[in-house]
């Protein structure tokens, strides 16, 4: 068994879609970046690789000055991952993740979030949580200019 933490955290930008665990969500807003900017699949990303050990991080694998990665999906990114660490021997056993934004209200997406991450990890629905906070209406997050998302991976083989 082996676990690992993943950690992503982007501004928010206006006109920007707002994608979380490869579900677009209807806002005003969405995460800047090079790629989709999916703050929850880059950091699910992470959690994974960390585990795995298969080598490197997010930014290793998928390098933001590679012209190769700008715009792809993070939908495209995590499967490639996941590919590999698959390659080396290792299954999912869970999932835990956190999400961290003022607005808009995520829970009513969660059944919808769950889904598309289990389908990009090809598990069951019961191996991925997905919970929602807010922060307190402080800093960065609390004023709505930024989202951060923290994860847990177990893997075993
Ligand atoms: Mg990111």
């Amino acid at each position: 068994f082996k676990i690992g933490l993943g950690y992503d955290f982007h501004v928010l930008e206006e006109g920007r879609p707002l994608m979380i665990g490869g579900v677009e969500i209807p806002f005003h807003k969405g995460e800047k970046a090079h790629s989709d900017g999916d703050v929850l699949l880059h950091a699910i990303i992470d959690a994974l690789l960390g585990a795995s050990g298969v080598g490197g991080d997010i930014g290793e694998l998928f390098p933001p000055s590679d012209v190769a990665w700008k715009g792809m999906p993070s939908s495209k990114l995590i499967n490639i991952a996941w590919q590999k660490i698959k390659l080396h021997g290792w299954r999912l056993g869970n999932i835990d993740c956190v999400v961290i934004m003022e607005e808009p209200k995520l829970t009513p997406y969660r059944k919808t979030i769950i889904k598309s991450i289990s389908n990009l990890l090809e598990a069951d629905d019961s191996c991925v949580f997905v919970k929602f906070k807010t922060h307190e209406k402080t800093g960065d997050i609390g004023k709505g200019e930024a989202i951060a998302s923290f994860v847990t991976a177990l893997l075993y083989k």
